[in-house]
């Protein structure tokens, strides 16, 4: 199987044919040798396949809201070659079976690198250490953990994950939500409009101190975290001095990632009580936004992670506090980063690549295969974007089995073309190959 992609604008803006070949990158410039089939690639953007450090699947026990072959459809078609997913599934991803089980999955439907992410404590009940060691020596190499929908709360249960974890290079990638200032109903960014509304406030602060507490746990168990979905200016202050101090004496090793929702959709959006727009960290007002954005820009945040988290109606369409928490986001993060931070003149197209591929995957232990140079002799995990084009989201196109698209009907810049997982094409013209 041969393809070649001509005319490409690589993410320093060189313009190239690649060939690929035998799922490797076999040539660039102008490639004269012929392929079984040829992609235009004229004014559009090659970048390094997307990775997703952050992604529900729900499968097994929620398949009528997501499964592994159907997430793995929605990946593809957002530009993404390799997803973790998360372990908040039923039963939880706590075991090396389990985890087994979904990599298994992953490779059966065989769009995506589908990494299962491990649960740090058994049944995410934040008392005692899962099976962290024996996920991360099974088949599917389990090195990043994470109770995600729950926060690891005990400091020392999250201390002695952080220590059992250092032996593998692994990670434990936290929710931070302190459970006592952000409490069980809490459903909204705690401020003015909360209070009108009359619902349960999230404050920001609830995430800071948890953020505050496990860079400080990092630094004196040497091991890694790295901060899921952080939504506040505040939790930004933390990360940056952490990531200041670890400049100078190295002993702090942080990462933190945005979701696509809080760089650009903020609290007053929750007006109209639509649990389509609720979600967990809730949305926060522009300030924290504007935060987020140059965060990113800076490299204060590391990555996008999309949290893409799919719900059957019937768990959404309720009164506002008592719908599920998430939303949609693994097909729209790529044109919400277009649009947010491209066409804002935040990033170029270097950034989107770095926040996108390349450090998601070194966080997440993937870089041998994905996150790489656009070179020959790499595995050609890669997406091609339309740097330019306009679309209007339409929830009822996505190939999710969910709905709960916070996008639907809003005009965003930037459309992936094609999806490559090593040489083979997932997506084609903008649609599943
Ligand atoms: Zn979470």
């Amino acid at each position: 199987m041969s393809t070649l992609i001509k005319g490409a604008t690589l993410p320093d803006g060189t313009t190239t044919d690649v060939l690929v070949q035998d799922g490797t990158i076999a040539e660039l410039g102008k490639v004269t040798t012929k392929a079984e089939q040829t992609i235009d690639a004229d004014g559009l953007r090659l970048l390094p396949g997307l990775v997703d450090l952050h992604t529900h699947l729900r499968e097994p026990g929620r398949e009528d809201a997501e499964t592994v072959l159907t997430g793995s459809r929605a990946a593809a078609v957002g530009g993404f070659t390799a997803v973790l997913a998360m372990a908040n599934t039923s039963p939880v991803t706590d075991t090396a079976e389990a985890a087994e089980r979904v990599l298994d999955l992953g490779r059966a439907a065989g769009l995506v690198d589908v990494q299962p992410v491990g649960a740090v404590t058994k049944g995410l009940a934040g008392e005692e250490l899962a099976e962290l060691g024996l996920m991360a020596r099974s088949r599917a190499k389990v090195r990043v953990f994470s109770d995600d929908g729950r926060c690891v709360h005990d400091p020392r249960v999250m201390r002695r994950a952080l220590e059992y974890v250092k032996a593998f290079g692994g990670v434990v990638s936290q929710h931070s939500q302190d459970p006592s200032l952000a409490g069980p109903t809490a459903c909204c960014h705690e401020g003015e409009l909360s209070g009108q509304l009359g619902l349960p406030g999230w404050p920001g602060v609830a995430e800071e101190v948890i953020v505050a507490r496990d860079v400080m746990l990092a630094r004196h168990t040497g091991s890694r975290v790295h901060v899921a979905h952080v939504s506040t200016a505040g939790s930004v202050e933390v990360i940056r001095w952490a990531k200041a101090q670890a400049e100078r004496d190295g002993h702090w090793d942080v990462t933190a990632e945005v979701t696509p929702h809080h760089l650009l959709l903020t609290t007053d959006l929750l007006t109209g009580y639509d649990p389509t727009f609720k979600v967990n960290p809730p949305l926060r007002p522009d300030d924290d936004v504007r935060a987020l954005r140059a965060a990113l820009a800076d490299g204060t945040i590391d990555a996008v992670a999309t949290d893409h988290a799919p719900h059957a109606r019937h768990d959404k369409e309720h009164a506002f506090v008592d719908a599920a928490f998430g939303m949609l986001g693994l097909e729209t993060a790529l044109p919400v980063v277009t649009t947010v931070m491209v066409e804002n003149g935040l990033l170029d197209w270097a950034g989107v690549a770095r926040a996108m591929s390349v450090n998601p995957a070194r966080i997440a232990g993937l870089d041998d295969a994905h996150g790489r140079p656009v070179a020959v002799g790499e595995p050609a995990n890669l997406t091609l974007v339309d740097p330019a084009a306009q679309v209007v989201v339409d929830r009822a196109a996505s190939v999710s089995l969910s709905r709960n698209n916070p996008w639907h009907d809003r005009k965003l810049t930037g459309r992936i073309v094609a999806t490559l997982l090593r040489g083979t094409p997932t997506v084609l013209e903008g649609a599943l190959a």
